[in-house]
């Protein structure tokens, strides 16, 4: 999978708050990054995607998707693109997604070991955001 498509002759986005149609959280949604029926978001708990505007309306009527929140973030992490995200897409990814207690927990081990900042250090995680990574519920975060 290819990095993020961030753009380097747009340093700064123009970015609007809206509500993430993952997981509802409030998160940015980078206007110049629009294309068609396309839309861009950075969310402080699912990461960076790009989702199709009909899929996305689909979403914002049902309960927050937590394994396709996991999967994003668990991506966004890794460097990954998704590329962009609609109905199919998100079928697929469920598909692929960590089911078991070792599945899960091999994910989050692998990304402390890419976050922590040297060997036998302290690697902090911010229960506020950082929960969608064990593929969990806003439950985890207390
Ligand atoms: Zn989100």
């Amino acid at each position: 999978m290819a990095a993020f498509d961030a753009n380097p002759a747009m340093p700064n986005p123009k970015m609007t708050k809206a509500p993430c149609p993952v997981c509802k959280s409030q998160a940015d949604r980078l206007e110049e990054l629009t294309r068609g029926d396309h839309h861009v978001f950075s969310c402080p708990l699912c990461g960076h995607f790009q989702i199709g505007g009909s899929y996305a309306a689909t979403l914002y009527h049902r309960e927050p998707h937590l394994v396709l929140s996991g999967i994003i973030r668990h991506g966004t992490e890794r460097g990954e693109s998704l590329g962009m995200i609609d109905q199919w897409k998100a079928e697929e990814l469920e598909v692929i997604a960590p089911r078991s207690t070792t599945e899960k927990a091999t994910h989050t081990l692998e990304l402390i070991a890419k976050k922590a900042p040297g060997h036998g250090q302290v690697l902090a995680f911010d229960f506020a955001t950082d929960y969608p990574l064990a593929y969990g519920t806003e439950e985890m975060k207390n």
